[in-house]
């Protein structure tokens, strides 16, 4: 592992589940059983991973009680790394398709909020290169790593820390952890990823139990065809992610906006300080009401934070219509 990224504080929680319910190798449920802790760095920022474990607890199954993790999690990071698989495919396309030297991409990383260590670098570069090295077919070690969990989940996921860039496409076994192929691609046409799929099946020492994957159109369409009849797993992460992120975008916006607009509560609070009687007790509420609806953070994709907020201070807005009219009905009578 490496030990150079400095300590932080994850600003980005993510709570992933495995997708799968049931045990990869003898099909009865498993239970979750525990969860484990990670912090990675990621090009979004430093980000807490909350990880659901699966253990299947049939006593006769090979499976017995070994842990299965989220599939999800292979996506974000390589198995005990402490930067994301997006950090190390950024590193991979800044030094070998725009040619940038390290201390180069030392200074893109750091631009991006990424803290890092120039000799980080270098062991980011060093992943990356095992990364693309990686040959199922020769690979004794790998072999022997599929061979102990008899049977290979397999994932594919697309990293493209730039949007126009190439994409880095990983396929993994969700159960040993190991890597299978990567490869960096300037398209995703379903041939090419076909390819990628075909490859791996080609090579794998073990039966391949399963698919799981985001529900883009290309890579459903290639897992079709190469793996016919394979249980197939759309990935619910990465599927909202996707689907998400425009939605996430707007309410970024919206809340930000709305956040200008009741900035004046300081000032209301201000007023009614160190005053008695009911109406700066209510003037205190209502601003404690705007004040807690504020720091009401959701998380994305799941909540949106800015409809919410939207939604609170809708309510707040709403009960002060009524107590001003209330007021106001009784000042005529
Ligand atoms: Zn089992």
């Amino acid at each position: 592992m490496s030990k150079t990224a400095k300590t932080a504080v994850p600003t980005i929680t993510r709570d992933l589940t495995p997708e799968r319910t049931d045990c990869p190798h003898c099909g009865r449920p498993a239970r979750a059983d525990y969860a484990n802790r990670r912090t990675v760095h990621t090009l979004a920022g430093v980000t807490r991973l909350n990880l659901t474990v699966r253990r299947c607890h049939a006593a006769a199954c090979p499976a017995y009680k070994r842990p299965y993790r989220p599939e999800a999690e292979g996506a974000v990071a390589l198995p005990r790394h402490e930067f994301g698989l997006d950090v190390v495919a950024l590193v991979g396309r800044l030094r070998y398709a725009e040619h940038r030297s390290v201390p180069e991409v030392h200074a893109h990383l750091t631009g991006r909020g990424v803290t890092v260590s120039e000799r980080a670098v270098t062991n980011l570069l060093d992943r990356y290169d095992e990364l693309l090295a990686v040959a199922l077919a020769d690979d004794r070690r790998l072999g022997a790593a599929l061979a102990r969990h008899g049977r290979v989940v397999l994932a594919i996921d697309g990293l493209q820390p730039d949007v126009g860039h190439e994409v880095l496409w990983v396929l993994r076994d969700c159960l040993s952890g190991e890597i299978l192929l990567a490869k960096s691609l300037l398209s995703a046409r379903q041939q090419d990823l076909a390819g990628l799929l075909g490859a791996v099946k080609a090579s794998c020492p073990v039966p391949i139990a399963g698919v799981v994957s985001d529900g883009q159109h290309s890579i459903r369409k290639a897992v079709a065809a190469v793996f016919p009849g394979v249980p197939y797993q759309l990935c619910q992460f990465h599927y909202l992610r996707e689907a998400a992120r425009p939605i996430y975008e707007a309410d970024r916006h919206a809340k930000k906006e709305l956040k200008k607009k009741v900035r004046v509560v300081r000032g209301v609070e201000r007023s009614a300080e160190g005053r008695g009687g009911p109406e700066a007790e209510a003037i205190r509420g209502y601003c404690s009401a705007v004040r807690s609806a504020l720091t009401d953070d959701g998380r994305p994709p799941l909540e949106a934070s800015g409809l919410r907020l939207h939604g609170r201070l809708s309510a707040v807005s709403a009960s002060l219509g009524r107590a001003g009219e209330k007021g106001g009905s009784r000042a005529n009578s």
